[in-house]
């Protein structure tokens, strides 16, 4: 892919720079025309988007409420637990690491299997989820990235508005992502299809799962309750919160001790590394996309990586892309500014891996 595609391929500017480029400082320009255009979603798609995001929050403020006398058991935590693991990793290695970023090649059924987990855990379907992700590392922190906290400018008011846009806001905003263009791959997929279109049904086995272990455990209908809400409605909230941090804090509070492209501020935040399974080394993720590992140095836990180390060597997973020593040591630099080492690289997911052919189809702007 050339940079002449790679340039096609952005949303119209208003000059917000002097020479009309995006400057690093100023609000995104807002895309001129549909189908860009912010102009409120429709209020089927608030509802929904509303729905999936506050009903495990109310369950969250139930689950509290009810707790404060008696309604949590051990079986409820253990319960929280596992769906969380297997929920969480469908989505760190199953719809990020494996469908948006090719870092390995998984056998037919373990790729079914975790896109499945990944989507039970309410974070939408598996096509819309892995082309708004592959187009967030096409214009990271720039005009174009679907969810930066860099939207509205650098200023206080600004940084604060962006935050809660890059954690929350943008799912409620009409800036739709276009599969044709970010996920052909995956739309031309019929098992992954068919995953995407049994989301609903997934989601409310998500939910009705927790409630029938917890029911058959105590045999009562109380049991069942309990469960459905912490390991069900709780669970979902807490991994939501904690992927949706990943989009906000990651850009903009931690270490930077990657080089990235220009304007990018992914960081690594290490306090989140246990409850994002990994991912919070967003820094190192930026500077390489299509890495295996993104806590690539030594003591980073990444136990989204190290699943995937079982599952190569079960030989379930192959072509497994691990760092390179070469590669660290010139990714690593030593200031933490953020800019002194940004370089203008084409878009990182879209670089060659050892990944089949169809990764070829999965260019942005290709
Ligand atoms: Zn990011
Ligand atoms: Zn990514």
């Amino acid at each position: 892919m050339g940079t002449k595609q790679i340039i096609a391929s952005r949303p119209a500017r208003r000059g917000n720079g002097r020479d009309g480029r995006y400057d690093g400082t100023a609000p995104f320009p807002r895309p001129e025309g549909a189908p860009g255009s912010r102009t409120g979603a429709s209020p089927v798609q608030t509802t929904l988007t509303g729905a999936i995001v506050v009903a495990p929050l109310a369950g969250l403020i139930a689950g509290v409420w009810l707790a404060w006398g008696k309604a949590i058991t051990l079986p409820d935590v253990l319960l929280a637990l596992v769906l969380y693991a297997v929920t969480g990793l469908g989505v760190t290695v199953g719809f990020h690491r494996l469908l948006t970023h090719r870092s390995f090649t998984a056998r037919r059924w373990l790729q079914v299997t975790l896109a499945v987990a990944g989507s039970m855990s309410f974070q939408g379907s598996v096509i819309g989820w892995v082309a708004t992700h592959r187009r967030h590392h096409a214009f990271t922190d720039r005009p174009g990235d679907p969810h930066s906290p860099y939207r509205y400018g650098t200023s206080l008011r600004g940084q604060l508005r962006g935050v809660a846009h890059a954690h929350l806001g943008w799912m409620f905003g009409n800036d739709p992502t276009s599969i044709s263009r970010y996920a052909p791959d995956l739309r031309a997929d019929r098992a992954i299809t068919n995953v995407g279109r049994a989301f609903p049904a997934l989601c409310a086995l998500s939910l009705t799962l927790p409630f029938a272990v917890g029911w058959a455990l105590s045999g009562t209908w109380h049991g069942g309750v309990t469960a459905f809400l912490w390991a069900g409605l709780i669970r979902i909230a807490l991994l939501q919160h904690i992927t949706w941090s990943v989009n906000s804090l990651c850009h903009v509070i931690g270490a930077r001790p990657h080089s990235t492209r220009r304007h990018d501020r992914s960081t690594d935040l290490w306090p989140l590394a246990l409850p994002s399974l990994g991912e919070s080394w967003h820094n190192g993720h930026h500077s390489d996309p299509t890495c295996a590992r993104h806590g690539r140095r030594p003591g980073q836990l990444d136990l989204s990586a190290d699943l995937i180390r079982v599952f190569e060597r079960l030989g379930w997973a192959t072509d497994v892309h691990w760092p390179d020593t070469s590669r660290r040591v010139r990714n690593i630099r030593t200031d933490r500014t953020g800019h002194g080492a940004e370089q203008d690289r084409p878009e990182p997911h879209s670089a060659p891996c050892p990944a089949p052919a169809a990764t070829a189809a999965v260019r942005p702007a290709g």
